[in-house]
């Protein structure tokens, strides 16, 4: 049977950036194991593909998440030009649709600066000043982000992998955990493996392996596809910033559809927030089997209080329609860019999905969760910015593994990165 000492469930991008950190800076030998053919295969590749500047996030209730997509902003940065993949600087204007919104806005602003962004980096403007940036965005205000950009996730994780294999890593690919006990890892496959140490990273599936670890009992998640809608080609000048709107249902953590370039040059609506039965069910509701095995799931844990939440459930029927309808998707987008219509909208572009953790009271977990015992560590709802935030936040958990003695870290073998300046800056 192999032995590692650090075994890591889960080859996204908080994966392959950890293992990347762990095989740099020590001599253990470390291994990611993933249930697919390669790394980045889910939420690490279905997203947004938007570089967060932490604007929008509470600096008390996510502090930890806007730290890191702070930080990481310069280091995708680097590693994309120094590998040639694409990255766009399109900037963000998140726009309000009338005073109420806008008094969220002057909030951004003060939580930006908080968070640490540049003054020049973000401006309140009022609707004139965003038609002469826009001439087709109709809106009362917007708060411009100049320093958001856009790449490509997936690909930033599989060089990011290549690294890590040169530091020594073993990516075990096609092996999906299905049992942990007594540091014996076993796998569908038939293989097994021990492990000294194991972090969980594996995503929307992060809790039920935190519970195979007796941990998390109290938390149940809920899994909710986002959809996406490509426009033809010539519409895509109509606007040439991402537009966000304030969110009009602010206790849950999903935005209304926006307007997104991508760095591929496309340009896409979306993503919506859908529940579905697990976090692979990429389109349609997922099989039969595991939607009846969530709904039993939801109904005897905390997420059966949201059953009960009108506001709540306002949002998921307004999701549902504009899943089941593109006119409806499009008219979300088109109440802020009159001038598009469904017909300019012919391709879906890629569903992602989210997996975020509902305590006990039944309300959505503002921050990221991380669980530790002995000899493992889970970290759970891990959701957006989460890509942005991965090599920052992926280097602060490396050095609190190294503060509780089970990682000595030494210098760093290769230098894509510094270890050491990242968290000096945290
Ligand atoms: C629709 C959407 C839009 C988003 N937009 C943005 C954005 O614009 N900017 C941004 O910064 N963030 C965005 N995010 C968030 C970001 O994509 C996630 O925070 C990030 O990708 C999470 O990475 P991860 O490695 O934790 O999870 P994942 O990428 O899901 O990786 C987990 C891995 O674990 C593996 N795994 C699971 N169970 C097992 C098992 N039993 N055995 C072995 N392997 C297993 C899975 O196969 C998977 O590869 C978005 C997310 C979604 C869904």
């Amino acid at each position: 049977m192999q032995k590692f000492d650090i075994a890591i469930i889960g080859g996204g991008i908080l994966g392959t950036t950890l293992s990347y950190w762990i095989s740099a800076l020590t001599d253990k030998r470390v291994c990611v194991v993933e249930k697919e053919s390669q790394v980045a295969l889910h939420a690490s590749s279905r997203n947004t593909g938007v570089v967060h500047s932490p604007f929008y996030l509470d600096p008390q209730k996510k502090k930890k998440i806007a730290k890191a997509a702070l930080l990481s902003h310069d280091l995708w940065y680097d590693y994309a030009k120094q590998h040639n993949i694409p990255w766009k600087d399109t900037g963000t204007i998140e726009i309000a649709l009338d005073e109420s919104q806008h008094h969220t806005l002057e909030k951004y602003l003060k939580w930006g600066q908080q968070n640490g962004i540049a003054e020049n980096d973000l401006k309140l403007l009022n609707s004139n000043q965003v038609k002469q940036k826009e001439p087709n965005v109709k809106c009362h205000s917007g708060i411009y982000c100049t320093k958001d950009a856009s790449t490509d996730y997936g690909l930033l994780t599989r060089q990011l992998q290549q690294d890590s294999e040169q530091n020594g890593t073993a990516f075990l690919f096609n092996h999906k955990v299905i049992s942990i006990k007594n540091n014996q890892l076993k796998f569908s496959n038939g293989k097994s493996l021990e492990s000294e140490f194991v972090i969980n990273s594996a995503g929307g599936h992060s809790l039920n392996i935190a519970k195979q670890f007796g941990l998390a009992q109290e938390y149940s998640s809920l899994h909710f596809r986002g959809e996406y809608w490509q426009i033809q080609q010539n519409h895509a000048n109509l606007v040439n910033t991402n537009i966000y709107t304030v969110a009009k249902f602010t206790k849950f953590p999903f935005l209304d559809p926006h307007w997104i370039k991508r760095s591929d040059g496309t340009t896409e609506i979306g993503p919506n927030a859908v529940p579905v039965s697990s976090p692979e069910a990429y389109s349609g509701i997922g099989s039969a089997t595991k939607t009846i095995a969530k709904i039993g799931e939801v109904l005897s844990s905390s997420s059966k209080k949201l059953l009960f939440n009108s506001e709540f459930l306002s949002l998921i029927s307004k999701e549902w329609k504009s899943s089941i309808s593109k006119g409806a998707m499009v008219n979300r987008v088109k109440q802020f860019i009159p001038k598009i219509k469904p017909e300019y909208f012919r391709i879906p572009g890629t569903a992602g999905i989210r997996t975020p953790i509902i305590t006990k009271s039944g309300e959505f977990l503002a921050e990221t969760l991380e669980l530790k015992s002995d000899n493992s560590l889970h970290i759970l709802n891990y959701n957006s910015p989460g890509a942005t935030g991965a090599p920052a936040y992926s280097a602060y958990l490396v050095q609190n593994l190294s503060e509780n003695g089970i990682l000595n870290l030494g210098k760093e073998k290769s230098g894509i990165w510094n270890f050491a300046k990242i968290l000096d800056s945290a």
